[in-house]
């Protein structure tokens, strides 16, 4: 017989599925399946796969997965190779720190950009807000307010409403993405408090010199409401994107993009370039701006 599940889980080899009657099965996957894969992950937490449960022991065997709705992938470092991080998401909550760690632009926007190609709505959740002033919470997030993105900012050291965040979560299936230490471990267990994940985790760090791989987990906080942690994410890989196609994906560049009197314009060196305008005139902010064109510097071609 065969059943569906949703993966939360993955090892070396092995898959922890969710099943219909909220059951976890551990299954392997079916040899042949996916030979020819370009992924380098086949399947993902969050991925809804076929399996059917064996007699002779517990480990059920994986043998089809349903097509993505959405996704996070990223490109893995030295491999050329996508790696799928969660499937089927609604919301990707980019956590960033105001400090400790700083907040790094670069990688931000390329989450974005990632969530963009993935069909994920994208949340910007800054962390540690009790770190500065209120001065410079407002300079590092105007590049971001005239875009179309949520913005939630939150502190676990301060008295700091989660509501707005809880409501955004609850009956949906978000992702956390983010650098180590950002504050991802302390946010989730804040919010849903029987969680208990580790803070500061070692476990999320690859440590050198072994292959130890971590992947995501999928959490269910509360009945069809799921979070899925990442391991810290240190440097984040675009995959599907290139000089063509970073335009229509960038944050906040998408409503100027064919206004442009070049159809293929990059908005570098071209003339009459309706984003260069916007910049010009503050409709897209200057850094947000400049952080299109270090991604479009970043890449190939
Ligand atoms: P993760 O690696 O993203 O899961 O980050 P953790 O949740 O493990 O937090 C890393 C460190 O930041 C820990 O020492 C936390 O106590 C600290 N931290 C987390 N949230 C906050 C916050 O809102 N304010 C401050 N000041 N520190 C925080
Ligand atoms: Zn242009």
């Amino acid at each position: 017989m065969v059943d569906t599940g949703i993966v939360t889980k993955r090892t070396k080899g092995f898959y922890y599925l969710l099943d219909e009657n909220g059951e976890m099965v551990e299954c392997k996957v079916k040899g042949q399946l996916f030979k020819s894969s370009r992924y380098d992950n086949q399947i993902a937490v969050g991925d809804r796969v076929s399996f059917s449960r064996s007699d002779a022991d517990d480990i059920g065997l994986i043998s089809g997965i349903k097509e993505r709705q959405s996704f996070l992938s990223r490109s893995r470092v030295g491999i050329e190779a996508e790696q799928i991080i969660a499937a089927n998401v609604d919301n990707l909550l980019v956590v960033a720190a105001t400090k400790k760690p700083p907040f790094r632009t670069n990688f931000v926007n390329r989450i974005l950009v990632a969530a963009n190609v993935g069909n994920i709505k994208p949340v910007l959740v800054l962390t540690k807000t009790d770190l500065v002033s209120k001065q410079e919470i407002a300079d590092l997030l105007e590049p971001y307010r005239n875009i179309e993105l949520d913005i939630i900012e939150s502190s676990t050291k301060s008295e700091v409403s989660d509501s707005e965040l809880k409501t955004l979560l609850v009956g949906k299936v978000s992702v956390l993405a983010g650098q180590s230490g950002v504050g991802k471990s302390s946010l989730l267990n804040k919010l849903f408090p029987g969680l208990d994940i580790k803070v500061g985790a070692v476990s999320h760090k690859t440590s050198k010199g072994s292959h130890t791989t971590t992947y995501a987990i999928m959490h269910q906080v509360v009945k069809n409401t799921f979070v899925i942690d990442t391991p810290g994410i240190r440097e984040f890989g675009l995959w599907g994107i290139n000089r063509d196609n970073l335009g229509e994906n960038y944050p906040g560049l998408a409503a100027f993009n064919h206004q442009c009197k070049h159809r293929d314009c990059h908005h570098i060196h071209e003339p009459d370039c309706a984003v260069k305008d916007a910049v010009e005139s503050g409709s897209i902010h200057k850094s947000l701006f400049s952080g299109y064109q270090s991604i479009y510097h970043s890449l190939a071609n």
